[in-house]
């Protein structure tokens, strides 16, 4: 097989350098600013809500016993009233027994007060809850304002990186349509090989794929070499300077 020309040899670096153009633009459309700061937002929503739900099962325990203590003071209320009467109505004419209605009248009304007071703080932590739950919900419709103006800024940074690559897909079309075509399958093959590189140069006594400095004894014999070759080091193809 004959030795490619200088223009296949340089239209083939080119098309590698539309290759490694073409794998930077689709890591950088997975990597967007744009996408990435989509991303932290939405997550946020997520743990305001999560953050929601919890609070929520805090504030449904907290009212559940508010209404308990509610019941159980009516209910206390009722009997300490029923218990009034009877000191009133004279039913009980008894004084021993007078004086143990007027302790029990006395002993419910300290419950009354028990209850009362634990009510109190229960209202409270009512209040304080309901008060973050709010302010969790004013920091969702925020953030979800946030995701619509992300979103369209999103989509616009994605199109032009789109429009970018299918550019640099019709030149590597245009490139590969020139080569000619056992250089192409050589190349693909390595491309295929070596993770997207096929080719490399050698500049510097290095290996522009594979970046490896070459000892000078390596360096010589591909110098007396044939212009296209396999680097010794990651056996992709290697375009050795005239
Ligand atoms: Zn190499």
């Amino acid at each position: 097989m004959a030795d490619p020309s200088a223009d296949d040899l340089r239209l083939l670096l080119d098309l590698q350098h539309t290759e490694s153009r073409l794998r930077r633009a689709r890591r950088q459309l997975d990597d967007l600013p744009e996408q990435r700061e989509l991303d932290e937002v939405l997550q946020r929503i997520r743990s305001l809500e999560y953050e929601h739900d919890e609070l929520r099962i805090e504030l449904d325990r907290a009212s559940a016993h508010q209404r308990k203590l509610e019941r159980e003071i009516e209910v206390l209320g009722e009997r300490r009233d029923a218990e009034r009467t009877r000191l009133y109505d004279g039913s009980v004419a008894n004084p021993r027994e007078m004086k143990a209605v007027e302790a029990e009248v006395a002993t419910t009304e300290r419950r009354i007060s028990e209850h009362e007071d634990t009510l109190l703080e229960v209202l409270e932590e009512v209040e304080v809850l309901e008060a973050r739950g709010a302010s969790l919900t004013a920091a969702r419709d925020t953030a979800l304002d946030e995701v619509e103006v992300l979103t369209v800024r999103r989509d616009d940074a994605a199109k032009d990186l789109l429009a970018e690559l299918g550019e640099l897909e019709a030149q590597r079309e245009r490139q590969a349509g020139q080569l000619p075509d056992d250089l192409l399958e050589r190349f693909t093959a390595a491309a295929e090989r070596g993770g997207g590189t096929g080719v490399g140069e050698l500049v510097d006594n290095a290996c522009t794929a594979c970046r490896i400095q070459l000892s000078m004894a390596d360096v010589g014999e591909l110098l007396g070499g044939p212009p296209l070759t396999t680097c010794p080091q990651c056996r992709r193809l290697m375009v050795v300077p005239a």
